[in-house]
């Protein structure tokens, strides 16, 4: 953006309402298929992920932590710090955390009162079944908090008919929009919970306490303090954007872009699915397995030399050198970005001279079979 100091178009605003910001509140909770409060957050999603942790484990209780990537393993530091007893559920990078697996864990610690999963895990590619989680987790009496940052606006998320009590979201990726605000919905069993824990916090940053005493419950009329005006609006207009495309047209381009992101990678040397069944990779972003003996990051360096605008990234942390990313969300859910992002592959394989090609014959079929996959899926 050019700086126009004469008209500043990020400055000199009218005031952020409390009518406007509870108008954006509910278009959350229209989008999270919820009829519980829904509070907007005034800071990254790590905010309201710390505030439910904090605010709905009391020391000496047990929370189940199922862990599918580096999100589920802050969770468990987060809830040990609140010091609550921790039973862990780690499911492989290469699938998806199993029903089966949850219900029996809870049924081998019948204390377990919260539950902490990640809906879709950006970082590792995988998304997990919560339709099937969730109704297990209710049945035992627990509480579920989700995760939703990578799922909201990519694939389907039914927060009440899945039975999930605390629904975190940020506006950063399949909804295009800003980092620097969130929401939360919470149901009211969450509230009567998180209310008997003395524990929680209070007159913090950290309190959804204070946002029910402040906000909800005098009916939303005045702002606690002043709002975080700018990533608000933006916010409002990313959910507005999707709500004008369709929740559906979203899901399936982000669908599209998976799909034809793994049809593509089978097709290139050396390259593989890190998820291996279709029915657990994260429409969001897909995580693909470097060729044996070469390192990830340098494949990503090679394909972003061939094409900087593609939207690759090597994987933080252990898996930096066997895994990389294609984050296939928002605006780069798009035919032709995901088509670009595999030629930036082929290119970045071939300069690296990883055995079997790909020529510019290998090329161009690995990106046909892209778009034919997109197709696909967007025909229904
Ligand atoms: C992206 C993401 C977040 C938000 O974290 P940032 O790294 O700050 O963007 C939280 N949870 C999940 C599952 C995410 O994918």
């Amino acid at each position: 953006m050019t700086a126009n100091t004469e008209h500043p178009i990020l400055l000199d605003l009218p005031p952020l309402t409390a009518e406007r910001f509870a108008a954006v509140e509910d278009k959350i909770a229209a989008l999270l298929r919820t009829r519980c409060d829904v509070v907007a957050m005034q800071g990254e999603a790590l905010l309201p992920l710390e505030a439910c942790i904090r605010s709905a484990a009391p020391r000496g209780s047990t929370a189940l932590n199922i862990v599918t990537g580096p999100y589920g393993e802050t969770f468990g530091g987060w809830l040990r710090s609140c010091g609550a007893e921790v039973v862990t559920l780690t499911a492989p990078f290469t699938g998806a955390a199993g029903v089966d697996e949850v219900a029996r864990a809870l049924r081998e610690h019948p204390h377990i009162g919260l539950v902490s999963l990640v809906h879709a895990e950006a970082a590792t590619g995988n998304t997990n079944p919560v339709a099937e989680i969730g109704p297990v987790v209710r049945e035992h009496g627990a509480l579920l908090m989700l995760d939703a940052v990578a799922s909201v606006g990519a694939e389907p998320l039914l927060t009440d008919e899945w039975g999930v009590d605390l629904c975190v979201i940020g506006g950063q990726k399949a909804l295009a929009g800003p980092a620097g605000v969130s929401a939360v919905s919470v149901s009211a069993r969450a509230w009567e919970r998180i209310a008997a824990n003395g524990q929680a916090p209070r007159r913090s940053y950290l309190s959804l306490l204070d946002w029910k005493e402040r906000w909800l419950d005098g009916g939303r009329t005045a702002l606690p303090h002043a709002p975080a005006q700018l990533e608000m609006l933006a916010l409002e207009q990313a959910v507005d954007r999707i709500a004008a495309e369709g929740l559906d047209a979203s899901i399936a381009r982000h669908r599209a872009a998976s799909a034809a992101t793994r049809a593509a990678a089978r097709l290139l040397p050396g390259l593989a699915p890190y998820v291996v069944r279709d029915q657990d990779a994260a429409p969001a972003a897909t995580t693909l397995r470097a060729p044996q003996d070469v390192d990830a990051r340098e494949v990503v360096a090679a394909a972003l030399k061939a094409d900087p605008r593609v939207p690759l990234q090597a994987a933080a942390g252990a898996l930096a050198a066997q895994m990389l990313r294609v984050n296939h969300y928002g605006r780069a859910a798009d035919r032709a970005v995901v088509q670009d992002t595999v030629r930036a592959l082929a290119a970045g394989l071939e300069s690296l001279g990883v055995p079997g090609g790909p020529d510019a014959a290998g090329t161009a079929e690995a990106a046909e079979a892209a778009g034919a996959a997109w197709d696909a899926v967007v025909a229904g």
